[in-house]
């Protein structure tokens, strides 16, 4: 089956921005290097790829201010979280970077991509925190990651001039949304259902996609995983990955019509607003549905349980459809897991809830069949074993010795005489 034209990414097209490997090396040399952290290397990737498209890079202040306060960019298009590249105004100077010029980001000491600095602004942080998480609460993780930005931002258009190498065990995970889409087509998929997680599948999970597929209608669901800043407690990235390849593999899901693929993103535990841009960055990925269950991207008590359920209601069309689902227990009564919207036993409900997947995982106990899948458990063990001497939960260790999730290879910049520095 051809590609489903319509389901065109945001705003149209599929924005990608990089350089052919002939361009690359002249386009890199001679220019200011700035290096960047973990996460701007995984936004410069996504931007460049088209994850964000519309995007075609940093965004600039109007941008933030409109995204900021309308939740749109400037063009009117829905848009809800800002991409925005910080840098200390002291590293600025430092390396004498002033607009209209073009720098070379660089992560792991190696070139990743070039910025053409449209503008070089400042930008209230308390004001970008108030209206993205609708507080500026400093116990909430997104405001602190907001507030923590440096003083200074650096706006504009970029491009890859070195592409990633997904390292083990993600590079079969690892798609482009241009890839994606192929792959979708290679399924037979015209429509596709997007379950954004970072969770390791208990039984809920299982069945709360299994009741997406049956009520979207759509063709295949997409488990997408989130794979970016990780907290100690959460899972670990290789045990989300696997651990759903293997739910497929098991047989709970046909072959054709479940696929998992990774999105380098830093959760910002802004709920609805969250809510809005995973649907947006799914559409970008082919997606013609999104689930959003209970407290989807949320943190604490700051939004409704079903705040990302209403939140489109008052929106424009995005183009892609929410699937909505409420809670899935066990429920002894019905003998069998449960949906909210169907059993009339909610005060005999046994939770399928993280915490008791989390006893059985760490505390060697067998599951009941009706709560985590006794190959998902097999699954999950091994990766604690492998990838964290023993944990399937994130430590300080494994954040201070996982291997990456990607390097970059040595690009060669040109060094013929129009492109030697100075
Ligand atoms: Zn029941």
């Amino acid at each position: 089956m051809a590609i489903d034209n319509t389901l065109s990414p945001h705003g149209g097209e599929l924005i990608e921005k990089i350089a052919s490997p002939k361009d690359a090396p002249h386009l890199a040399a001679g220019l200011t290097r700035i290096a960047v952290r973990d996460s701007i290397a995984r936004e410069v990737i996504n931007l460049c790829y088209g994850f964000f498209s519309p995007l075609d890079g940093f965004m600039v202040s109007s941008q933030v201010d409109s995204v900021v306060k309308n939740m749109t960019l400037t063009n009117g298009l829905v848009w809800s979280i800002p991409i925005v590249f910080d840098v200390s105004s002291q590293a600025i100077a430092e390396v004498g970077v002033k607009q209209g010029d073009s720098v070379l980001l660089t992560y792991q000491d190696q070139a990743l991509a070039v910025l053409d600095v449209a503008e070089i602004f400042s930008y209230d942080q308390e004001t970008m925190a108030r209206h993205v998480y609708g507080t500026a609460d400093q116990d909430h993780p997104g405001v602190m990651r907001t507030l923590g930005l440096e003083d200074t931002f650096l706006g504009g258009p970029v491009t890859l001039v070195n592409s990633p190498i997904i390292n083990p065990p993600f590079a079969p995970f690892w798609k482009t949304p241009r890839e994606l889409r192929q792959r979708f087509s290679e399924l037979g998929w015209s429509t596709a259902v997007a379950h954004q997680t970072r969770n390791v599948p208990h039984v809920g999970h299982e069945w709360m996609m299994k009741g997406a597929l049956l009520s979207s209608e759509a063709d295949g669901i997409l488990v997408s995983a989130v794979i970016g800043e990780k907290k100690p407690g959460d899972y670990i990235d290789e045990a989300i990955v696997l651990a759903h390849r293997r739910l497929r593999e098991a047989g709970f899901f046909l072959p054709h019509i479940h696929e998992t693929s990774t999105l380098m993103w830093d959760m910002r535990y802004a709920g609805p607003r969250e809510a809005v841009f995973h649907a947006i960055v799914r559409k970008n990925l082919g997606c013609s549905h999104h689930m959003f269950g209970r407290d989807h991207a949320g943190v604490g008590n700051y939004y409704d349980t079903y705040a990302a359920h209403e939140v489109f209601q008052n929106l424009p069309d995005l183009g892609i459809r929410s699937v909505l689902t409420l809670e899935w227990w066990y429920c002894p009564v019905c003998q069998s897991v449960a949906y909210e919207g169907h059993c009339g036993h909610r005060d005999q409900k046994e939770d399928l809830a993280g915490t008791v997947i989390r006893r059985i995982i760490d505390g060697g106990q067998e599951p009941a069949p009706t709560t985590l899948r006794s190959e998902i458990l097999e699954i999950v063990r091994e990766c604690a074993d492998k990838y964290n001497s023993g944990s399937a939960f994130v430590t300080p260790e494994y954040l201070e010795n996982r291997a990456p999730v990607f390097s970059l290879p040595t690009l060669d910049c040109c060094t013929c005489t129009e492109h030697r520095p100075g």
